[in-house]
């Protein structure tokens, strides 16, 4: 198995940098436990990127990225930013990285810590014991499609237009990740779809029954995209795999995300070409940004699903989910999962506590 592994860290913006830094120990700590030789390349995206160069995604920071065996983000974006040009925001570095590298799959797993179960704001024995993955599908449907824009008509109005588009190819692909991830879990894929109303989901329907076929040891059932958002919170725990489309992915995983109680614990994967890149689910929290206080547990918990996905080691990823769950069993919380009666720490410290728990 290779042994020397080049990773492009991209902190970003806000919190970004605190809790790229958290997972940096991690992987430091990693690197010395398994002989690994790790080159860490760490360049600057979003707003920094866009500080240093003009540019949210430099051209140093992109082939960085694409000569890297995996990426590492924080996170992009801040109020500083929020009136430039649509076109050199920072978070459309991230559309940048996902197109150039080709990661059309986005993997994100929403799983219930147990001493977490109460931070939820569903019921202790809806959500006890859940854990979902969310497929999405993420560089083609109505975030891409053409024609797309505002126009005036030749009335004088003005009509709005985004259009949904998925080709054979496009909806195979992914539903061949989701089988694939599915048969190291419980085997079971729900497809989300609009197919009643949306034809273009129809024929995702259609192109995901068919794929099915090669994969005959997992389950698959489809639901519309409504139902599910309203199963996802009356019963979760019937869900395993979540395979959707990129706008009904973007809000459900969302959805998701929030059974678990904090947006500061969830991982996030994107793979699909020959560089993955693994980032936190959050944004860079400008409201917290500087005050040690984030919760650096979603970027560590990424740094064990880049070791999974990108380098094909398990071990690692479960060293990490086993010290983040020790950490939280002894009672170590930061502010945005705080309860009564537990022990408020920083992200320095959270990182420091989950890094000691993996070297012992
Ligand atoms: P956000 O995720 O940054 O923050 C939402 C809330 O969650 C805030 O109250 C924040 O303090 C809290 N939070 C988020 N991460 C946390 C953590 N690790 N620990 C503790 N608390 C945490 O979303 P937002 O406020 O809507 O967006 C802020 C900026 O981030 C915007 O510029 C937005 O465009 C950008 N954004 C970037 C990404 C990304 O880089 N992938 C994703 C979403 C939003």
């Amino acid at each position: 198995m290779k042994n020397e592994y080049t990773i492009a860290v991209l902190p970003g913006d806000g919190i970004g940098p605190e809790v790229t830094g958290e997972a940096i120990k991690i992987l430091k700590i990693l690197e010395s436990r398994l002989g690994l030789n790790l080159t860490l390349n760490e360049v600057p995206v979003g707003g920094a990127g866009y500080e240093a160069t003009g540019h949210p995604l430099p051209e140093e920071t992109l082939n960085t990225a694409k000569n890297a065996d995996a990426v590492l983000l924080g996170a992009v974006g801040g109020p500083k930013w929020e009136n430039i040009d649509f076109s050199l925001r920072p978070e459309r570095a991230l559309l940048g990285l996902r197109s150039s590298l080709g990661l059309y799959a986005n993997l994100r797993p929403a799983k219930i810590f147990p001493a977490l179960a109460d931070a939820s704001t569903l019921k202790r024995e809806v959500i006890e014991g859940l854990d979902i993955l969310v497929v999405r599908e993420l560089t083609g449907g109505i975030y891409f499609g053409q024609p797309r824009g505002v126009e005036t008509l030749p009335d004088g109005t003005r009509k709005g237009v985004n259009t949904l588009v998925y080709t054979e190819g496009e909806i195979e692909r992914i539903a061949r990740i989701a089988f694939e991830v599915a048969q190291k879990r419980d085997k079971k894929v729900m497809s989300v779809d609009k197919a009643n109303v949306l034809e273009c989901t129809g024929f995702w329907r259609e192109i995901v029954t068919r794929t099915h076929k090669e994969y005959a040891d997992v389950e698959l059932q489809h639901m519309y995209v409504d139902n599910c958002a309203m199963q996802l919170v009356r019963n979760p725990k019937q869900f395993d795999v979540i395979l959707t489309t990129n706008m009904f992915g973007d809000i459900l995983s969302d959805e998701a995300s929030m059974l678990t109680g904090s947006i500061g614990m969830l991982p996030s994967a994107s793979v699909g070409g020959k560089t993955g890149m693994y980032e936190p689910i959050h944004g860079s929290a400008p409201d917290i940004a500087g005050r040690g206080m984030a919760n650096p547990l979603a970027t560590i918990l990424s740094v064990g699903m880049m070791f999974k996905y990108s380098f094909d080691r398990e071990e690692p990823n479960a060293w990490i989910e086993t010290a983040v769950e020790s950490v939280l069993n002894q009672g170590y919380r930061t502010p945005d999962i705080m309860s009564p009666g537990m022990k408020e720490v920083g992200t320095t410290e959270m990182g420091d506590l989950v890094a000691k728990e993996i070297e012992q």
